[in-house]
């Protein structure tokens, strides 16, 4: 007997859970180590859309890909895809268009010597070429130099894949589920069906035993997946597992979303996402081959609808890169916030349905692919086993919210910004997680290292709390002592050289953006 696994929504989080578990446990001669006994089938409702945003993603898709099977040039010439190789945070500080990075590459020497903890810390700054004009970032990377030109993060003639700087991508959001269906459909055996979930018929034991679609379809089935984003029919409507609210951390409920056209064919394409602060939010700005998709997040408890769609349009005006054309934002309303448990009896959330809070950093495509991932390896095969999983799964995922709610949270509270009632509202005390209240106590004395977290699937390394502490210029006033020795000075300084030496170098090897994908497009599969 097959194990049915049944996914319920075909947007992105239904689509790449689909072929991440079908890619190894469906397919003939596969390279993984699936059982080939387990049928996949996904079933969208044709009424209701998916949400169509979410155009940035973590160099983590560069394998979910490859892992599913679908080439690097399909993949950037049927999504009108780019390269993403770091976020760009501008007047996250203080409001005054300055900015930082945070890049995908680690800082050099990361491993063998924390560069940030010396960095952060008193007495090294002449003996490490530190000084007023250079940014931690660029102390020791050099991935913010190449997105300052808008570089691609490889050679054309490099395998797919393959980088010289670590990357993901931002992609057309729609494109990028049509492209997955019929891949999954086509070559991994995902049976595909139409049909809006009515209710479920649930076991004795509280699983479900078959869900009911509005045509009178029944499908069982030894799993669920609940992929059905806002709708949450199986988790939240079916089963009424409480949604945990983080709004009182994070406090943005709303987004404005518009595509906007290039002004010309040759217009640059960034090799970052920007995310521009406001004064009650920030808009997020992501280039595409043909087009930018460009949207305004905030509180609606801080700000009108109106006043956010007069920044968002401002913002577009103000940018001799865009076409000027007639604009009407889309509107997104969200609350906040995750649900308490993600996996209960046979169902299992992945994607909206099991939370969602603001775009800032991109959490969610790469939650969707770590969740699918873990299910698929761990595939239960009895419902004992099921059970077990279960309690890990949600321990796992509880971990990762509460990570990547004080990751976000972050970002504000380092701002020395005051100029609104927003940015004063995240520097209260009640509104900061205990945990990250310890972080901070602790990252006073020390910069963040390899042993900052117990957690062996940590989402956010030391590397990226170093560049956003660093680049929003934490503790700089109060520094703490390190004693730097011979040694280690010496070594610090080689691989700063190599770092400049590197940057150097690929600043005059690396093809721009535009460049790299139009040889690609040349060539359309
Ligand atoms: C403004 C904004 C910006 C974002 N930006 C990013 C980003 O840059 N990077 C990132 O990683 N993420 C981002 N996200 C999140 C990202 O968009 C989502 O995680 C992603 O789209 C996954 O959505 P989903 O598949 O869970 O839900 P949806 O796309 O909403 O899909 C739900 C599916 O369920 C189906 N369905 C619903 N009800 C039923 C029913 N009763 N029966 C059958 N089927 C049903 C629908 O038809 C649909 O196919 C952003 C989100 C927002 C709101």
């Amino acid at each position: 007997m097959k194990t049915r696994v049944v996914i319920v929504g075909g947007g992105t989080a239904g689509w790449l859970t689909a072929g991440i578990i079908a890619a190894r446990h469906c397919v003939q001669n596969s390279s993984t180590h699936g059982t080939q006994n387990t049928e996949v089938i996904l079933v969208e409702s044709p009424d209701v859309k998916n949400l169509g945003v979410g155009e940035g993603t973590w160099p983590t898709m560069r394998d979910t890909l490859r892992q599913i099977g679908i080439s690097e040039r399909t993949f950037l010439s049927c999504c009108d895809a780019s390269f993403k190789q770091a976020s760009k945070f501008v007047g996250w500080s203080n409001g005054k268009n300055e900015h930082y990075y945070h890049p995908f590459t680690a800082p050099s020497g990361y491993g063998a010597v924390s560069m940030a903890d010396h960095w952060s810390a008193t007495g090294s700054a002449a003996q490490l070429d530190i000084n007023n004009d250079i940014n931690f970032e660029s102390w020791v990377c050099a991935q913010g130099a190449i997105c300052d030109k808008n570089l691609a993060p490889k050679l054309p003639q490099m395998p797919e894949y393959a980088f010289s700087l670590n990357y993901g991508y931002h992609l057309n959001a729609g494109k990028f589920v049509k492209i997955l269906h019929q891949h999954c459909v086509e070559k991994l055996g995902v049976k595909y069906i139409q049909g809006h979930v009515e209710h479920v018929i649930p076991r004795d034991n509280g699983d479900i035993s078959e869900i009911v679609l509005s045509n009178g379809k029944h499908i069982d089935g030894d799993l669920f997946i609940d992929c059905s984003g806002f709708a949450a029919i199986l988790i939240g409507k079916h089963y009424q597992i409480p949604f945990k609210s983080q709004k009182h951390i994070l406090f943005n409920d709303t987004a404005l979303a518009l595509q906007v056209e290039h002004a010309s064919d040759d217009t640059p394409i960034a090799s970052c996402t920007v995310a521009t602060a406001q004064k009650s939010g920030w808009i997020w700005d992501i280039s595409l081959q043909n087009r930018r998709g460009i949207g305004h997040v905030f509180a609606s408890d801080f700000t009108t609808v109106e006043s956010a769609e007069d920044a968002l349009l401002d913002y577009v005006k103000n940018d001799p890169l865009l076409a000027s054309q007639k604009l009407t934002p889309r509107t997104i309303k969200f609350n906040p916030g995750h649900r308490e448990t993600f996996w209960h009896k046979n169902c299992v959330a992945i994607g909206v349905s099991a939370g969602f809070v603001e775009p800032l950093e991109a959490t969610a495509l790469v939650l969707i692919e770590k969740s699918a991932e873990w299910i698929s390896q761990q595939l239960p095969r009895d419902r004992n086993a099921m059970s077990v999983l279960a309690k890990r799964f949600n321990h796992l995922t509880l971990q990762r919210w509460q990570e990547i709610i004080d990751f976000l949270k972050l970002h504000y509270i380092l701002s020395n910004r005051t100029d609104s009632e927003y940015w004063q509202a995240h520097q209260h005390k009640d509104s900061i997680p205990e945990s990250l209240q310890d972080a901070l106590l602790l990252w006073r004395t020390q910069a963040p290292g390899l042993y900052e977290t117990n957690q062996r699937f940590e989402l956010f390394s030391s590397a990226s709390k170093q560049y956003v502490l660093y680049g929003m210029d934490f503790n700089s006033e109060q520094k703490h002592e390190v004693h730097l020795c011979q040694k280690e000075a010496s070594l610090i300084k080689r691989i700063r050289n190599e770092n400049l030496h590197i940057t150097e170098k690929l600043l005059s090897a690396l093809p721009t953006n535009r460049q790299f994908l139009s040889k690609i497009l040349q060539n359309k599969p």
